[in-house]
């Protein structure tokens, strides 16, 4: 797969001293992934990637994804990461490019749903038209949901959209009441507990 899409990646961040991936295992998935990793940098947010043509599609959701039909999240496309990034928890330096803590807040593989004038459309096709639609099989988020750009340009925009679907649920909050990583268990806190000891 084509590694220059992983510039961005790379030169945003010094790899010696951050432990985030180099991106070396970079092995495409028989069913494509997604995953959403809680990242309590500068600011609070869930960064949302799909894995597409190789690499792992990127937007920052300060809010969180919801599983209320009704909300629409903000998302903030960010630089493509590697395939391995999908399974990255831990602390980045204080004083590196993104320093703060890093759960694995959910994962799974998907399936792509989109369309265009009732023609099915590849999920690398649905990318580059800004109207994305997937199925989500997660631990905490499963069913549909859209990915729609607003804003191109200088200020990309898109926003996430819960599938009014089986699987919607308007109660639930799940990033209120769901902070454990599904890989470790770990809570944002328990990570700086570890850091602080
Ligand atoms: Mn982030």
């Amino acid at each position: 797969m084509s590694k220059k899409n992983l510039d961005d990646y790379e030169e945003k961040r010094d790899l010696e001293k951050s432990p985030e991936p180099k991106g070396d295992d970079n092995k495409s998935h028989d069913k494509p992934i997604f995953v959403i990793q809680k990242h309590d940098a500068q600011n609070l947010h869930y960064d949302f990637r799909l894995e597409i043509d190789g690499v792992l599609k990127s937007w920052a959701i300060p809010k969180g994804p919801s599983t209320d039909p009704s909300d629409k999240r903000l998302a903030i496309p960010t630089e493509d990461h590697p395939l391995d990034y999908a399974t990255f928890e831990g602390v980045i330096p204080e004083d590196e490019y993104g320093g703060g803590e890093v759960i694995v807040w959910d994962k799974g593989t998907y399936e792509n749903e989109s369309v265009k004038d009732d023609e099915d459309l590849s999920i690398e096709d649905a990318y580059e038209e800004g109207h994305i639609k997937v199925w989500l099989k997660g631990k905490k988020l499963t069913g549909g949901y859209a990915l729609i750009q607003t804003d191109s340009g200088d200020n990309p925009r898109w926003l996430l959209v819960k599938e009014d679907d089986s699987e919607a649920d308007a109660r639930r909050k799940p990033v209120k009441t769901e902070p454990k990583s599904v890989k470790s268990g770990k809570t944002i806190d328990d990570l700086k507990e570890e850091d602080d000891d």
